[in-house]
């Protein structure tokens, strides 16, 4: 059961003296509450306190770290079960499966397409997070030496290790045990050994069960072992299985708070399916549904890109717009007599307005005035874009000093404030700009100074 702020609260040493970053306990204690604050962040709880509170507050779906400094792939700690009533934490990791029966130009391609297949959009990188090296040659030295190559090849991946023998899994684990890979996979049968395993190389591990209740049994086993870092296979190879049994665990971990199902699950379309179409849909149907991580048969730009676009879909906060930073943006390599545009800090409207800009070949400027998200009129409707606020903003944001001009051009959505905005800037011509975004590369050909017109 989470606490509630005041519950940690009085816990708390009440010394109010903002160490933590936070003014007040108070509102420290609220912060963890919501999760948006590590009890350690206090210096001065004790142990067992910070044991009581972590474990109080941590979420029902254990976060599980895969990898290590900047390319660790973080997984679970969902706390909801739809997105509305929160938001979704993790992205679901993408992997690509590479087997030591392949082919060295099969590899080869796979690991080429991961590292390739990268894809910028509102400001996101979007890619591939892992890639699963499977001993399916129950061969220590072909699996170690299939290791190898992915860490030479491509070293930001995560890595999965996949084989069915403790010893040749050990082996493989202890070259990269730096880059704390996931272990797959511990069954009835060798948990003892796999549990051991995971605690001398303090890496993640995955069950495999059988089926979901052979699971649950298996994760219990490595629970009471004192196995933390666990990851879920329930051994669905169908969409209709793996789709019951994601829904199963994410209900039991977070409505009735059940601990053996408390962790990111681990799907295989790869297995699923010979035909690429219809893996990418099985995909797609487990992303949409609580998979932790998906492991592909291949990485296709066709096939990869709707997937990492459901997925951004997915998992964008729903209660935060994004955004990008309040700033002026050289686009084309502008000078002094190049346009200047102004539009709000909604990123899709930045993305779409400045590739329109880019597209066009015309070097301008463009502003991006802070509007908190919200879209041209919105923000105009909400007292965030109005004339005195952009004033303020060209006044201040140095713009002045890179243009030998004083032309403004707005948007077209906002041509009811042209008057208001030429009395705020006395010295500033005010056009009004095309109102839909694919007008602006033909407006901008034409365009001149409004004194050389
Ligand atoms: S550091 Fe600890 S004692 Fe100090 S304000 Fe923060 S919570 Fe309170």
């Amino acid at each position: 059961m989470a606490l509630t702020g005041i519950q940690i609260l009085k816990m708390l040493p009440k010394k109010n003296c903002g160490e933590c970053k936070i003014p007040t306990c108070l509102a420290f204690a609220m912060k963890v509450a919501a999760g948006q604050a590590e009890i350690g962040e206090c210096p001065y709880v004790d142990d067992a306190v910070k044991e009581t509170i972590g474990e109080a507050s941590a979420p029902p779906i254990r976060t599980i770290k895969i990898g290590a400094g900047d390319s660790t792939f973080t997984s679970g700690g969902e706390t909801c079960l739809f997105r509305h009533e929160k938001r979704f934490e993790n992205p679901t990791g993408i992997g690509v499966l590479l087997t030591t029966a392949m082919d060295a130009a099969a590899v080869n391609s796979r690991l080429e397409n991961f590292n390739k297949l990268q894809y910028e959009r509102v400001g996101v990188l979007l890619k591939a997070d892992l890639v699963a090296v499977k001993d399916a040659k129950n061969d220590a030295a072909s699996f170690a030496g299939l290791v190898k190559t992915v860490l030479d090849k491509a070293p930001k991946a995560g890595l999965i290790l996949i084989s069915d023998s403790v010893a040749n899994l050990a082996a493989a684990a202890k070259t990269c045990q730096d880059k704390k890979p996931l272990l797959y996979g511990a069954t009835a049968a060798n948990a003892k050994e796999m549990a051991a395993l995971a605690q001398e190389t303090a890496c993640p591990l995955a069950v495999r069960g059988k089926n979901l209740d052979d699971a649950i049994a298996v994760a219990e086993g490595l629970l009471q072992a004192g196995v933390k870092d666990l990851v879920i296979d329930t051994g669905a190879r169908t969409v209709r299985a793996a789709l019951e049994d994601n829904v199963v665990a994410r209900r039991s971990a977070i409505a009735k708070k059940y601990k053996p199902l408390g962790f990111p699950t681990l799907n295989f379309p790869c297995e699923m399916s010979d035909d690429p179409m219809l893996e990418a849909m099985i995909s797609s149907v487990m992303i949409a549904k609580y998979a932790g991580i998906i492991i592909l048969s291949d990485l296709q730009g066709d096939l990869l890109f709707p997937l990492l676009l459901e997925r951004l879909n997915i998992f964008t906060d729903p209660q935060r717009p994004m955004v990008v930073e309040e700033n002026i943006y050289p686009l084309n390599g502008p000078g002094a007599d190049s346009p200047v545009i102004i539009t709000c800090n909604f990123s899709l409207t930045y993305f779409i307005v400045s590739g329109e800009i880019e597209g066009s070949k015309v070097p301008s400027w463009l502003l991006i005035k802070d509007t908190e998200g919200l879209s041209v009129l919105t923000a105009w409707a909400a007292g965030k874009f109005g004339a005195d606020l952009i004033a303020q903003f060209i006044k201040k944001n140095g713009i002045e000093e890179k243009i030998n001009h004083r032309e403004l051009l707005i948007p077209g959505y906002l041509a009811s404030i042209k008057g208001e905005l030429e009395e705020e800037l006395p010295q500033w011509t005010i056009t009004i700009g095309p109102r839909e975004a694919g007008h602006i590369p033909a407006f901008l050909k034409e365009w001149k100074p409004a004194a050389k017109k």
